[in-house]
Formats: structure tokens, C-alpha cells, sequence
């Protein structure tokens, strides 16, 4: 069953002041996950958010986690079709930049501007892929349509996984959409389909009770920091960014001639890229290889090294002690079990005293690149903004991603609608109408497109 455009854009035009009203109540509720003052805010989210699926007459429930609570409904139309579970999430990241130009909780509608926080990230998408689903069913599509709105996704998702595990609320679906990414460049649809693990590591050196006097003791005395930063040295090549691991880049899969050519089809600058992050230079400026290392190759990472003196001037001291804190960024197919495992066993060679602890662990996640669910988002995209997607990768990590791919073993595809102009985790955040609309045609054609595919 292929969608009538002209009925499509009638009902999409027809949705407008319902999104608006809608985005209004959602964002007036400061549903900040990481603030514990919030939490009786974050309840109340949960309840609107049902109430918002229940009135556009889909089913919905809030569903315990030991943690926020998920809201988890949507429309069944028959066993025999196909589900599809749409992942967003409705906590928000806290609001306190000096930068807001207006109260953060106080929505303003702009003429299709939608200002407040979480505007973009991520209440607004979730509202233009429920709208654009209620028109599929409206269609009589054969598909199940379901929602997954977590409220912990800005603290990392911590009960996300306890509560996947409810499956009697939370059914496993045959694929899933994750709409809570960013775009490259306005006008030019991005899809990610990979993202970065993550493995933090504290390296800690003790070598005195305390700290000595260099004067009285230095040339006798180990210094931690100095041996700290030769471990480091050892590690990564500061030059290149190169990691000398032995092994760490035994199983990571380097991406395509074709992968590199997506990357470049985002929009993507590194003009733009240094002055959104206000670098002076860069290890390379060669637009391929800033992509291919963002995004699909690993790092690793100095963050600080403690101990010692840090006041004004010099003090003489030996330390007794120091500890570097670093983190190694994965890629497919590495682990972040076997990285921390490599990073131990050869700082245990370097220099045995040092003691090495993990922090943090997130696994890579690679979501297909080609394939029949990557050619229904394809249509979608063109069919909602006028272009084909270009698939990208995250350089970041979004835990519940691969905590649904654990659980589900099952496709999970992006369809992100935020620009980076949004202000995403930044002050004066908003959404537009440009991007709800096109987000509202592209999630009903791609229902439409899944409708057409076979159960498996
Ligand atoms: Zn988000």
C-alpha cells in the first residue's frame, strides 16, 4: 500500500497546531533526569506522555524500572504484522547556561520556532514520529506500531535494561527506529549507523606516604608523575593520536571506500567542525580523515593527570603519589572488556606498580549500512526532506541503543530529526516546524515501506 502524498501533506498541515499545542505541555515539564529534585517532574512526564499516546487512541502504559519509570504503548493491528518500536526519550539535560535568552521552561512558539528545553532533544521528535504513525494507522497499514519513551537517557540509561527485560509490557519488536540524533547540515538528511563504545580507565601510582621535599630527597626519590606520563607516552603517539596498545587494533573493522564517501555526502566541514568546538588546528584537516576518525576509529584519550603541586608558582615537592585518568573510544568489532584487558596487561610490563581500573563501559554498536531496512529509511527520507540520507557514524555512545540490540537482537535503524543549529545539550534549544513536518511524512512512509516487507 503506497502513500497518497497529497492526503499525506493534507494531514500533516492538518496536525500542526495538535503538535504545537502537545510540544507546549511536554516541554513545560522541567523532566530533568539528573537533577533528584526533578523526580516528581519526571513522574509527571511519564503520565503526560500516556496520556498523549491514549488520547491519539493508541494503548499505553508506564512501566517500573527501579528507576524513572518508561512509557511503552502504541497500536497493534495484528499479530501476522510486522512491529516496529520507535525509541525517544522524554527526560532532558538540565537547563542552567546563563546563555537562555528566555525562561527554558516556558515554551514559545515563534511562528514555527519552538523554543524551550527539549524542544529537539528529544520531545519533538517523539511527537512528529507518533503523528506520522497515527496517519500509517489511519491508513489501515499492516503494521504494529509501538513507542519507547525512556526518562533516564540523559543519565545514561541506567535501569533501561531491567526494564527491557519486562517484556509482557515491553514486547521485543521485529526492528526498531531510534530518533534522537543530530544532522550534519540543515538540507541534508543524516543517518547514523554506528556509534562508539567507550572504556574509562584510572591509573594510579603510589610511591610515598606523602609528598617529599626535591631539595632533601630528589635524585634518590621515584617520581609517580613522571612514570605516569611515561605510561602514557607508551600508550599513544600525543603526534598522531596512534595507539601503541599492543594489539588494540587487532579486530577493528576499517570502514569503506563507500562508509568514507557516505560520510562526506553530511554536509560535513572541518571548517565548521573547528569553530563548533573552538579548536585552533587539528591533527589532519583532510575532510575524510577528520570523518574516519570521529567516527570510525578508535582513540586514545588523556582527560588529566592529579598529584602534586597545582598552586601558584613552583613548589619543590616529590609527590607521592598520582593517578592519570584516560579512556579508550571503540570501535566495531572491539570490546571494551579485551581494550581494558590489553591497556592492563601492558602497563603491567611498563611499569608493575602502577595500578589500572576500569571506569565506564560502553560497547560499539554497527547498525547496518546496507540492506532492506536501510533502503525503506532512504525512501523515507527522500519521501519526508527532498533527499536521500547520508549515513554517518556517532562518534559518541547511546547506552540504550546497544542495550536493545542485546536484548532484541534485532535491526535498529536511525531516524533522527534535530539540526545542530537546535542547540542540542545547550542553552536557547529549540525545534521547527521544517523538520517536524518532513519528520511526520518520513516516519509514515516509513511505516508504509515496512508494511510491504515480510514478518521475519
Ligand atoms: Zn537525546
Amino acid at each position: 500500500m503506497a502513500v497518497n502524498h497529497d492526503q499525506l501533506a493534507t494531514y500533516v498541515a492538518s496536525c500542526r497546531s495538535r503538535f504545537e499545542d502537545l510540544l507546549g505541555q511536554m516541554v513545560e515539564i522541567p523532566s530533568i533526569s539528573m537533577d533528584p529534585g526533578r523526580s516528581d517532574d519526571v513522574r509527571r512526564m511519564a503520565t503526560v506522555a500516556a496520556q498523549v499516546l491514549t488520547d491519539l487512541g493508541a494503548e499505553a502504559r508506564i512501566v517500573e524500572t527501579g528507576g524513572a519509570p518508561i512509557v511503552s504503548g502504541g497500536w497493534t493491528t495484528g499479530t501476522q504484522h510486522p512491529t516496529v518500536t520507535i525509541y525517544n526519550h522524554m527526560d532532558v539535560q538540565p537547563a542552567q547556561e546563563p546563555e537562555w535568552k528566555q525562561e527554558p521552561f516556558a515554551f514559545k512558539n515563534e511562528g514555527g520556532i519552538y523554543r524551550g528545553r527539549g524542544a529537539t532533544d528529544d520531545k519533538g521528535p517523539a511527537l512528529a514520529a507518533l503523528l506520522g504513525a497515527r496517519f500509517a494507522i489511519d491508513q489501515g497499514l499492516p503494521i504494529n506500531i509501538r513507542f519507547l519513551w525512556e526518562l533516564e537517557e540523559e543519565i545514561g540509561s541506567p535501569h533501561f535494561a531491567a526494564g527491557l527485560k519486562k517484556r509482557a509490557e515491553i514486547p521485543r519488536p521485529d526492528s526498531v527506529v531510534v530518533s534522537d540524533t543530530i544532522w550534519i547540515a540543515k538540507g541534508r538528511p543524516a543517518m547514523p549507523y554506528g556509534l562508539r563504545g567507550l572504556i574509562g580507565a584510572r591509573l594510579t601510582l603510589r610511591t610515598g606516604s606523602k609528598d617529599a621535599h626535591s631539595g632533601v630527597t630528589g635524585g634518590a626519590a621515584r617520581n609517580p608523575l613522571g612514570e605516569l606520563i611515561e605510561v602514557a607516552q607508551a600508550c599513544v603517539d600525543a603526534g598522531t593520536g596512534e595507539v601503541k596498545i599492543p594489539g588494540f587494533y587487532k579486530d577493528v573493522v576499517t570502514p569503506t571506500k563507500a562508509e568514507i564517501k557516505s560520510f562526506l555526502k553530511s554536509g560535513f566541514q572541518v571548517k565548521r567542525f573547528k569553530e563548533a568546538y573552538g579548536f585552533r588546528s587539528l591533527r589532519t584537516d583532510d575532510p575524510a580523515e577528520v570523518t574516519r576518525r570521529i567516527w570510525a576509529a578508535p582513540t586514545f584519550e588523556i582527560h588529566g593527570l592529579t598529584g602534586g603541586y597545582h598552586g601558584p608558582g613552583v613548589k619543590t615537592i616529590v609527590p607521592g603519589h598520582g593517578e592519570l585518568k584516560v579512556s579508550m573510544r571503540l570501535v566495531p568489532n572491539q570490546t571494551p572488556e579485551k581494550a581494558f584487558a590489553l591497556l592492563k596487561k601492558y602497563v603491567a610490563k611498563l611499569n608493575p606498580d602502577v595500578k589500572v581500573e576500569p571506569e565506564g563501559m560502553l560497547h560499539p554498536f554497527k547498525g547496518s549500512f546496507e540492506g532492506p531496512y536501510v533502503e525503506c529509511v532512504k525512501r523515507a527520507a527522500k519521501a519526508g526532506f527532498g533527499k536521500e540520507p547520508a549515513f554517518i557514524r556517532e562518534g559518541g555512545s547511546i547506552g540504550a541503543v546497544v542495550t536493545m540490540q542485546k536484548a532484541w537482537k534485532v535491526p535498529i535503524l536511525f531516524l533522527g530529526l534535530s539540526l545542530p543549529e537546535h542547540g542540542y545539550h545547550a542553552p536557547n534549544e529549540y525545534f521547527d516546524w521544517g523538520q517536524a513536518s518532513g519528520g511526520m511524512k518520513a516516519f509514515a512512509h516509513y511505516f508504509a515501506e515496512l508494511a510491504k516487507m515480510r514478518k521475519g
